[in-house]
């Protein structure tokens, strides 16, 4: 009877290629780097927009529910 079970299936591992995951380690890291950027740093104390508020319009709501200090 145990001689009719199938056999386990083994879940085969996803291996990524060292430069391609790299790749998406700093690609990733970098685009959440510009995100908590925008949202929470930028048009606060200093901008690299200047004087424009569309950063900080845009993000503002984002700002306010993550706790960033705003206005
Ligand atoms: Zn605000």
């Amino acid at each position: 009877m145990s001689s009719l079970s199938a056999p386990a299936a083994l879940p085969t591992p996803v291996v990524l290629p060292a430069t391609k995951a790299v790749f998406w380690l700093v690609g990733t890291a970098l685009f959440a780097l510009a995100i908590y950027y925008f949202i929470g740093v930028d048009q606060g104390a200093y901008s690299v927009f200047g004087k424009d508020m569309h950063v900080h319009e845009f993000v503002h709501d984002a700002r306010h529910f993550l706790g960033f200090p705003c206005h």
